[in-house]
Parts: C-alpha cells; sequence; structure tokens
C-alpha cells in the first residue's frame, strides 16, 4: 500500500476532529436533556403517591400542619421540616431520632 498523503490531510483531519468534538458536545447536551426529562418524568410519575402502595396521597391538616395521608395503607408523608413542627422542640424523644437523620 503506497501512502499518498494529499496536501489537505491535516485540515482534514483538523476539521474532522472538530467535528467530532462538536458531535460530543451535543451528545453531552443530549444526554443532560435526558437526564432533566428523567427526573422530571420520575417526579410525575412519585409525586403525591405513597412510597408503599403506590396510591394517590391526600393532604390531611394535622395540628395545623399539611401532610399527605395514603387512603389505601394510611401511610404518612411528611415533607422537610414538617416532623419537627408537629413535634415542637420539647419533645427530647424525636430530636433525639432526628439527630440519626442529619446529613
Ligand atoms: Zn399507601
Amino acid at each position: 500500500m503506497s501512502s499518498t498523503v494529499k496536501p489537505s490531510h491535516e485540515e482534514e483531519e483538523y476539521f474532522a476532529r472538530q467535528e467530532i468534538e462538536a458531535r460530543k458536545a451535543l451528545a453531552e447536551k443530549v444526554r443532560e436533556d435526558m437526564h432533566a426529562t428523567e427526573l422530571e418524568n420520575l417526579k410525575k410519575l412519585h409525586l403525591n403517591h405513597c412510597a408503599k402502595c403506590g396510591f394517590e396521597m391526600h393532604p390531611v391538616l394535622f395540628k395545623g400542619v399539611t401532610i399527605e395521608k395514603c387512603p389505601n395503607c394510611g401511610g404518612i408523608f411528611l415533607d422537610a421540616g414538617e416532623l419537627e413542627q408537629l413535634a415542637g422542640k420539647q419533645d427530647g424523644f424525636v430530636s433525639s431520632v432526628l439527630g440519626l437523620f442529619k446529613f
């Protein structure tokens, strides 16, 4: 095999590399978008659904705090800070339990 190196070979290679870099960047962007879409779909799928049985949760006002309650299994979901709100600060047991989940 004879190597027929054209004068424009280096230039072609340069543009080919640029093309590859551009495609890589595009693929990265698509991947990020897919990730965002996946997160969005996950949220749609799980929002206000029971973590145990998948039933739709219903808001219930409990001691002035709106919590999500599952009509099927009776499970309760508390948003961040709601357990503290319900327990108050005088309850040493709950705050010690909460200490377990601090990160
Ligand atoms: Zn449930």
